[in-house]
């Protein structure tokens, strides 16, 4: 992979740099970054940088924050992390394939993330400690409030997935108080370890099932206050079908998908026109982005420029598709 000249213009929210560009790494300000591979369907640098933007109009403190897009491999993390901190970095968002990898590199762990499993933010402390959390729940849970008036406490919630974005939503909900959670996912292995790994207490119910085999009563015991959650990759590809029938669902539910590219899936496009109130998973993207900034800088994050960036992008995108 080639690295990015440095020198001279600073790279903008759109570049997709390596790990090569932090030898020639000259910016003096505050860095953040995320990293993953693949990185270039990530829109977090546009997002964070219109909420750094808005920040700095009343605080000057943040005009020479900037956060950064990184291409690093599974292979090469334990070494860039080193890079990263000893370039002065603040912090880290860790997208697929890191946010299990990099628990072992951490000195510290928020017990959410202990709980979940994974970290999706690391904070470089002054003193060189590297602190790791997950804002992927509290992201969801916040997004389900603003979209649906949703409260987790008493909540009945079927959740349709078992792998990195469902094990935090799962444990948010239970954490939180949901009194009754269903887990459905394609397979039986991810759906066992997730069920093993949680800690539901003694009045709440977590039952699961396999997508292709629902069970009758499962909807039966749902009433129209019932919220589904898409936390598979079903749907990412345009033609991809919906993890979940909606045909018998009662009306007055909810749907949230976890996936906003596309904006609608035909897991979406179901559950409206069988009456539910729809979401699709923006909000959450926005949410836990403006958590981990809070986290980093210590101060009120603005979610509406971070709204507006993201749509701005994804819109020029289908334009560009
Ligand atoms: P993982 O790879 O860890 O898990 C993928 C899940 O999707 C598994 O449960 C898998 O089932 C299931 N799955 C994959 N293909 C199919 C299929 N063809 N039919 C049915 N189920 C399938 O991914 P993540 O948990 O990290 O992400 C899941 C989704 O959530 C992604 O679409 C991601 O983009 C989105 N996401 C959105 C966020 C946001 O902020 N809006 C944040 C994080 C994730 P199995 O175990 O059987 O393989």
């Amino acid at each position: 992979m080639n690295s990015t000249k440095l020198t001279g213009k600073l790279p903008g929210s759109d570049a997709i740099l390596v790990p090569e560009d932090l030898r020639n790494w000259s910016f003096p300000g505050s860095c953040l970054a995320v990293l993953g591979h693949p990185i270039g369907h990530s829109i977090s640098p546009q997002i964070h940088n219109a909420a750094l933007g808005e920040m700095s109009r009343h605080n000057v403190d943040f005009r020479d924050w900037r956060y950064f897009r990184f291409d690093v491999s599974s292979g090469q993390l334990k070494e860039c992390l080193a890079m990263f901190s000893k370039l002065g970095f603040r912090g880290l968002n860790l997208t697929i394939p890191h946010k299990v990898e990099a628990l072992e590199a951490l000195d510290w762990i928020d017990s959410e993330a202990a709980e979940i499993g994974a970290v999706n933010t690391l904070v470089f402390r002054e003193n060189g400690r590297c602190e790791g959390y997950n804002t992927d729940g509290q992201g969801l849970e916040r997004a389900l409030k603003e979209n649906f008036g949703f409260p987790l406490r008493g909540g009945k919630i079927i959740l349709l997935g078992a792998g990195g974005a469902a094990r935090a939503a799962a444990t948010r909900f239970l954490r939180e108080g949901c009194s009754e959670l269903w887990i459905g996912n394609r397979s039986s292995e991810r759906m066992e370890s997730l069920i093993k790994a949680l800690a539901p207490n003694k009045e709440q119910k977590v039952q699961s099932f396999l997508l292709d085999n629902v069970p009758p009563n499962l909807l039966l015991s749902f009433g129209p206050s019932t919220l589904v959650v898409n936390a598979t990759s079903l749907g990412l590809a345009r033609e991809d079908d919906s993890p979940f029938d909606f045909s018998q669902f009662p009306e007055g539910g909810m749907a949230y998908d976890m996936i906003y590219n596309p904006a609608e899936t035909t897991f979406l496009r179901n559950a409206r026109t069988n009456g539910l109130q729809v979401s699709n998973g923006l909000s959450m993207l926005v949410h836990q982005a403006a958590r981990s900034l809070r986290i980093w800088t210590g101060s009120e994050v603005p979610v509406e420029p971070m709204f507006a960036a993201a749509k701005e992008v994804l819109e020029e995108r289908v334009n560009t598709a």
